[in-house]
This record gives structure tokens, sequence and C-alpha cells, in this order.
């Protein structure tokens, strides 16, 4: 087995509010190999943006651990974050909320790299010009849309911008967080080939986060399952695909369509509302949703436990005859 490139441990990001602590992040441990892919998947709100975040430090984890190529991220001081930043990047689900919709393609490619100074003195303008050429080249964006804006390109080719300003810095670990959410099928299917491609050809480790479990199916190495700011289920994907264990990741995988149904694969419902992440009791996430939860279910929160090789669930009930049943 290789070493882990990136190592959390017990990371915490709470967000005091009016109405309480909002319990975003609270204590997700999980490790990856370099060039692997780690798929976070979840409900809307479960927290799976804010441990990418925590991760890259946009937020200020509350607590816990982030090793990153031996370097704690947490503890880093300025000048340590700034060469972890460069190392370490993020691609958003909307490159463009937050950048401003007058600049171009290649004014948006070229700002990390002005940003951060990489280039200086006489002839800086041609290199960065160069660089940013041969970024549109690697995206498979064409070079007929350097001066283009991005308000005039269809989703596709806004997010290869997207992805063409994370690598600019030649990272080694990318957050994916929803890269393909907003687009048609057909486009994410183009991306997330990029997207693999660059991670073949540039050695490139990914957090992959979304919604939506069959969008990692083919692209991850192994998936974890959160749940109200907690890891429920992390296994290798095609083990947590055919041997679910947890009741919420079966309730997510029966969620998704499948071209014809058999009789017997009837989706799995999950009763109730999802649970305020707000002053959150010690009792199993889960508990008010569950169908198989029992008086133990109240005493805490139950710890990830290997029940498989590298599969780990959170449940107290992962025995019960009756859930073993349904995994079948
Ligand atoms: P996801 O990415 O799974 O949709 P998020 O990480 O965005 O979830 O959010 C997790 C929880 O933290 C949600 O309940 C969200 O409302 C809350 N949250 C996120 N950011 C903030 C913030 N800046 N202030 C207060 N609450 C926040």
């Amino acid at each position: 087995m290789q070493e882990a490139i990136l190592k959390v441990t017990n990371l915490k990001k709470y967000f005091k509010t009016k109405k309480g602590t909002v319990h975003a992040v609270d204590g997700v441990s999980f490790s990856i190999e370099k060039g692997k892919t780690l798929g976070i998947v979840g409900e809307s709100g479960c927290g799976k943006s804010t441990t990418g975040r925590a991760i890259l430090r946009l937020v200020e984890p509350t607590d816990g651990e982030v090793i990153f190529e031996g370097i704690d991220v947490t503890k880093a001081d300025k000048k340590q974050l700034s060469a972890l930043r460069r190392d370490m990047q993020i691609v958003f689900q909307d490159p463009f909320s937050s950048v401003n919709p007058r600049m171009t393609v290649s004014q948006l490619i070229a700002e990390p790299l002005v940003v951060n100074k990489i280039y200086k003195g006489r002839g800086s303008k041609q290199q960065i010009e160069d660089r940013v050429l041969e970024l549109m080249d690697t995206v498979g964006l064409a070079r007929r849309l350097y001066n283009s804006y991005p308000h005039e390109l269809d989703g596709g080719r806004r997010q290869r911008i997207g992805i063409a300003r994370a690598l600019a810095m030649n990272p080694k670990f990318i957050v994916c967080d929803e890269p393909v959410s907003a687009l048609d099928v057909s486009i994410q299917a183009q991306i997330l080939n990029l997207m693999k491609e660059l991670q073949n050809s540039l050695q490139l480790t990914y957090i992959f986060i979304t919604h939506n479990l069959s969008v990692v199916n083919h692209f991850a190495d192994e998936i974890a399952v959160m749940y109200l700011g907690s890891l429920v289920e992390k296994a290798p994907v095609k083990e947590l695909f055919d041997h679910p264990m947890h009741p919420y990741t079966q309730a997510l995988l029966s969620a998704i369509p499948v071209p014809e149904i058999t009789e017997n694969e009837e989706e799995i419902l999950i009763k109730g509302e999802i649970t305020s992440p707000v002053n959150l009791p010690e009792e199993c996430r889960f508990y008010s949703r569950c169908s198989y939860a029992c008086e133990l279910c109240k005493k805490g929160r139950p710890e990830l436990q290997e029940v498989r090789p590298g599969h780990f669930v959170a449940c107290r009930r992962i025995h019960d005859v009756r859930m073993e049943e349904k995994r079948i």
C-alpha cells in the first residue's frame, strides 16, 4: 500500500449562529493515497463542501488534523500556507459566481499566475500568455476562445476554465466540489473524462464531492458517505456498491435510477426530515430517520468500525439479521 498524501483526523468545523452551534463537520477522518480519488457523497447540507474547504483552510477548522505530505495544514503559518495553496486547489460547481464578469477567458486563467507572481520581470507577459495557451490546450479549450467572456460559453467550457485555473499552479491535490452537478448529463461525461485523463497524466489526487452517487461510481477509488457532519460508511467503490451496509447508504443507492426495475429492486425511502445540524444530541445522527433504530442507537454516536476488509460502517445494528437480509 502506498503512503497517504493526505491524512485527515477528527476534522471539525462548527459555525456559531444565532440559533446555536451548527455542527457542519463533526469528527471526520480519512486518508487518500497519491493519485487516487476519494468520493464524498451525501445529501445537500451534510457538510461535504465544508469538509473540502476546511481541508484547504478556506474556512478555518474548529479542530482536527489535516496532514498533507507531512505538513499539518491546520497549523501552517502564512508562508507555509501559501506554499500549500499551490499544491492544494479547488474546482467549484459554479466557477464564476465570485469572479469579475468582465474578465476574459485568458485573464481568468492567468489570474492565479499573476496573484502568485509566478513570472516576474521582462518577458513575464509572454510567459503568462504561453502558459495560459498551454493550460487551454490541456483542458481542451479552443485557443480562439482566448478573448471570450465566460458568459458567452456553455457550462462545459466554463467548467474547463475552472479546471485550468485550478491547474495553473501545478497542484498535486484538488478538491472537486460538485464540479459536474450543474451540467447536462452528456457534458458531465466529457468533464469527468477530462478530469480522469488529467489525473492520470498529472498524477493528481482528488477529493470528489457530490450528492449524486452515480457520478462517482466510475470515477472514485473509494467512497465516503456523509450524514449530518459525520462519515457513516467508507469503502472501495465496488465494495460499497456491491455491499452497502449503512441504512442511509442503502437508501441513497436504491434511489439511483436504473433503466429496468425488477420486482426486488424497490426504492428504500428515508422517512422524515433531515435533522437540523444545530445543537445535535449525542445519539446516532440517523436515529430519527432509520427504520432499524432502537434504544441502543441513542447511546452516543457510533464510531466507524471495519466490518469487511477496507469497509468501515458507523452503525450499532450492523450485525442485525434484518439488515443482513437487505444486504444480500
Ligand atoms: P453540503 O456541501 O453537504 O451541501 P455544507 O458543507 O455546505 O453542506 O453545509 C453543511 C452545514 O453547515 C449546513 O447546515 C449549512 O447550512 C451549514 N453552513 C455552511 N456554511 C455555513 C456558514 N458560513 N455559517 C453557518 N452555517 C453554515
